[in-house]
């Protein structure tokens, strides 16, 4: 069995003093049966790395350079988050897909840079809505995974996989469990293509999960936990979240 992973996105949120207290609200809420981490921004990874020392917290960065050192200005490398112990690294979260142009294949060197030092990438896929409505989300979720297959050889069942409708992540609007299912089986299948180990793979579902919808998300047989935006700036709204995945 896969034990369930809730991973809060604070994206470009918080500040110091928010931080500690969402952070003391989450540990004060915890433990739960799933995994649970919190992708920080960058300048918050030190103190949130000291804070969740010791904790059943784990925590990651939202972003993590292809490149391994040089003259990359503003990037941050796997090697610099591997030194503050930096369990995860999302890759290709549809925000840095549209604002920053980030192809499949970039999305694949970076996951294959955090490997590279340890750090499990949580690989983004997602369709837009006009994707959607024009059938092609099979096409577009298989096309970006395919490019981390590639890229990865067999080290592909060290990632983990978020499938991210674009059109629901901080809309509200939710895919509904059937559809999401859906396309977890597409993935799932398509990973058990390239490796022996598809099954103990995790593949989350992010957009708009909330404390209520998230238990019926996460109870379909390939949704393996979720990536949580706006509901994981609450410790509240994300711990119930936590709960629901147990
Ligand atoms: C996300 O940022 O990955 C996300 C899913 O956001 P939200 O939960 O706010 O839709």
């Amino acid at each position: 069995m896969r034990r369930k992973l809730v991973v809060g996105n604070w994206k470009m949120n918080g500040n110091r003093a928010t931080n500690a207290e969402l952070l003391a609200g989450l540990k004060a809420a915890g433990p739960w049966v799933a995994e649970v981490a919190v992708c920080v921004p960058s300048p918050y990874l030190g103190d949130v790395a000291l804070s969740l020392q010791g904790e059943a917290i784990g925590w990651g960065a939202q972003d993590v350079s292809a490149y391994e050192s040089g003259a990359y200005t503003g990037e941050v490398s796997a090697a610099m988050l591997a030194e503050f112990g930096c369990r995860y690294a999302l890759a290709g979260h549809s925000e840095r897909r549209a604002y920053h142009a980030e192809s499949d294949q970039a999305v694949a060197d970076k996951a294959k840079a955090a490997l590279a030092h340890r750090i499990t990438p949580i690989v983004c896929v997602g369709e837009t809505l006009a994707e959607r409505e024009a059938d092609q989300t099979a096409a577009v979720v298989k096309r970006q995974l395919s490019a981390v297959i590639h890229t990865l050889g067999h080290c592909i069942s060290q990632i983990v996989v978020a499938y991210e409708p674009v059109w629901a992540i901080g809309t509200g609007k939710t895919a509904s469990p059937e559809q999401a299912q859906a396309v977890h089986a597409l993935l799932r299948a398509q990973l058990k293509a390239a490796t022996e180990h598809a099954d103990t793979m995790k593949i989350l579902y992010g957009g708009s999960v909330k404390a209520d919808n998230a238990a019926t998300l996460f109870a379909q047989p390939d949704i393996d936990g979720g990536l949580i935006g706006g509901a994981s700036l609450k410790a509240g709204d994300f711990a119930a979240i936590c709960r629901a995945a147990g």
